[in-house]
């Protein structure tokens, strides 16, 4: 009986309750409140495989269903003191669904969508710095954050130093009075290393500085950036987090005071999510775990397998002993995750031959999904490099990026093993 005058009157409210009604309706909300949603969240859903299923879905769950509805209602019934709900405020039960499981997932205060990973980062510079600030930026960030720093911050005489994320020592000398925030990414592409995040923290913390750090390779199952003191943690969802290369999105987790801020720039800039794409990222989150959990054990079997190979001159994983940040990783992360580049011996030719005989995986940019996906960066994400840039960047023409799917890893490395075999 109380849960039909809830679902009546809270998920399909009407105008004409009276004061009796609102009464018992309080107080049905507030025991519903207590024994249902805080209890949930704070004793049931102690691990990340548990809240990645149940974390952000209404209770009671609407009509009974499983899986939360798609509300494809762009605006919503005026319910008076300025609340409006509209999909471009982020705020539509897709929404809110979405913001409580991400931010559950990271341990963080608050979390927020945008329409792709490019839009939760531009609103989120575009948040943290004003004209004539300056930040500190790792020495080797994806190519749209590089780009958008050049054409848009450039222009806006918004400020950086790039800085070498294994050098904390050298950092300090990089601080202006006006250097207000310091950004990073949890590995770099395509080489795989690992910045001393650690030292991102306290440097931030000691320096006044907001702590921001792109966690999309290593998505909330290997690293929550939150609970190590990030101020600000950014996702492509395009990846991991959907996994399924079937849409683009964003995510902000993090500080809810920032959280708030980069929320009204994303309203300006128009970059909200889309409420069926939140249903579709809101779905492939719940096999996150069991996706990334494989594909950290796979990359780590194929990994050691092209270390050995005689035709491989060099392996990038932060999970093989041979990494220089392997320790860093090892103590930072639960896993290592699904990405890695490697070398051949015989440089472009030898490439070009690995590439065309690959049969299982395609040869296509992006990662994150079910499917491996192979890469040479000189031809996609780093193109645009002079050959000198390529040398001191550590790019080669040889260099092969992988994103490992969730194939049998046997199977990633037959085909491997003969794609390498046809190299003279
Ligand atoms: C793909 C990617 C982005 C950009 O995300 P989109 O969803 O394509 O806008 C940002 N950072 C990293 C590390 C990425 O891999």
């Amino acid at each position: 009986m109380f849960r039909s005058f809830f679902l009546k009157y809270l998920v399909y409210p009407r105008n004409n309750i009276n004061n009796e009604s609102i009464a018992i309706l309080l107080w049905i909300v507030k025991d519903n409140i207590h024994s249902q949603g805080d209890k949930n969240m704070t004793e049931t859903f102690k691990h990340i495989e548990t809240k990645i299923i149940h974390a952000g879905d209404p209770k009671p769950p609407i009509e009974g269903a499983v899986n939360l509805p798609i509300f494809q209602s762009s605006t919503y019934e005026y319910k008076g003191q300025g609340k409006l709900k509209y999909i471009r405020l982020s705020n539509t039960p897709n929404h809110e669904a979405l913001h409580k499981k991400l931010l559950s997932l990271e341990n963080a205060e608050s979390a927020l969508v945008a329409a792709s990973g490019m839009a939760a980062i531009a609103s989120t510079f575009l948040t943290v710095l004003s004209p004539e600030d300056h930040f500190l930026a790792l020495d080797c960030l994806y190519g749209g954050t590089k780009g958008f720093i050049k054409n848009v911050l450039d222009k806006l005489s918004i400020h950086h130093d790039l800085i070498d994320g294994n050098k904390p020592e050298s950092w300090e000398s990089r601080l202006r009075p006006e250097t207000r925030a310091i950004y990073v990414e949890t590995m770099t592409n395509p080489l795989l290393q690992v910045p001393d995040l650690k030292s991102v923290v306290r440097f931030a913390r000691d320096n006044n500085l907001v702590s921001i750090i792109d966690n999309t390779f290593a998505s909330p199952i290997n690293f929550r950036p939150p609970e190590h003191g990030f101020d600000i943690s950014l996702h492509s969802c395009t990846k991991y987090l959907n996994g399924h290369s079937d849409i683009v999105g964003g995510a902000v987790t993090g500080r809810a005071d920032l959280i708030e801020k980069i929320k009204q720039t994303l309203k300006h800039l128009g970059g909200s999510m889309d409420p069926h794409v939140c249903f579709l990222l809101y779905r492939g989150i719940k096999t996150l775990s069991l996706r990334v959990h494989y594909q950290n054990s796979s990359a780590l079997k194929i990994a050691a397998f092209l270390e050995t190979h005689n035709k491989v001159e060099k392996v990038n994983y932060p999970g093989l002993k041979s990494h220089p940040q392997h320790m860093l990783a090892k103590e930072m992360f639960d896993g290592f995750g699904g990405m890695m580049s490697f070398e051949l011996k015989g440089g472009l030719q030898a490439a070009r031959h690995f590439i065309n005989r690959i049969n299982l995986a395609f040869i296509a940019p992006s990662l994150g999904g079910v499917e491996t996906l192979i890469t040479r960066p000189v031809q996609t994400s780093h193109r645009g490099l002079t050959s000198e840039e390529k040398k001191s960047s550590g790019i080669s023409d040889s260099l092969i990026r992988v994103s490992i799917g969730i194939e049998n890893p046997e199977d990633i490395i037959s085909d491997f093993t003969q794609a390498l075999s046809s190299i003279p």
